[in-house]
């Protein structure tokens, strides 16, 4: 039997980190998909396009769109773009795209297809709510502004001082958490974790002791 573990949260959770790790001691597939959002703000920006472009050039262009998953890198269009995804102009630019119907339609009918017949573990904001609302398990990691902060500023894939990186987290928790469309939110059955004074490995143990409850090791 195939199972789906579904893990939300805002950014700098340690949704990415935590999933990655937690699928390979489970034996199982991971897909990060805030990569997929990413590459698809990249892929407008690339072509010019900003905020204000006219929601019938973007609904063209989504089209062209290839997104595909081959041993943890993401190819756009058969380009590995996994390395450019992160930047600040990606990441201040992401939640216009992703709040867009059109793209949340395209993203969720490739992240179900691709989670179809293969036990996997998939991050993001809508998992438990949207993409799998079936998902044999749900957690909803969260941190305090400040500690999610530090946590990007010490990836050090941005330019900004941790203030800063603050200040962007509150606004695209607040964009991401208020759009029309899926906002981020604690999904029905989910399993609500803190980690603020967890480290990653101690939240992942909080993951596997409610996991290993239940039938699937
Ligand atoms: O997880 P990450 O911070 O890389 O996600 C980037 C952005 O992609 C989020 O701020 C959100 O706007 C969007 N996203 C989303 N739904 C998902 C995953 C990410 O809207 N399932």
């Amino acid at each position: 039997m195939t199972y789906i573990i579904a893990i939300d949260g805002p950014s700098g959770s340690g949704k990415s980190t935590v999933s990655e790790i937690l699928a390979k001691k489970l034996g199982i597939e991971y897909l990060n998909t805030g990569l997929m959002y990413r590459a698809v703000t990249k892929f407008f920006l690339d072509k010019g396009m900003d905020e204000k472009t006219d929601d019938q050039i973007l609904i063209r262009l989504i089209d062209e769109i290839e997104i595909d998953f081959k041993d943890e890198k993401l190819y756009l269009l058969g380009s590995d773009v996994t390395k450019d995804l992160r930047n600040d102009q990606i990441t201040a630019n992401v939640s216009w795209v992703s709040a867009k119907s059109y793209v949340r339609e395209k993203m969720v009918d490739l992240q179900r297809q691709i989670a179809k017949n293969t036990s996997f573990i998939l991050d993001g904001r809508d998992i438990g709510s949207v993409v799998f609302p079936n998902a044999k398990y749900k957690f909803y990691l969260t941190a305090s502004a400040l500690t999610r902060a530090k946590r990007r500023f010490d990836q050090g894939e941005s330019e900004l001082s941790i203030e800063e990186i603050e200040k962007a987290i509150i606004k695209r928790d607040d964009y991401d958490s208020h759009r029309e469309i899926s906002p981020l939110k604690l999904a029905e059955g989910a399993i609500l974790i803190d980690n603020s004074e967890l480290n990653i490995d101690q939240t992942i143990e909080l993951i596997l002791s409610y996991v290993e409850k239940t039938d699937v090791l």
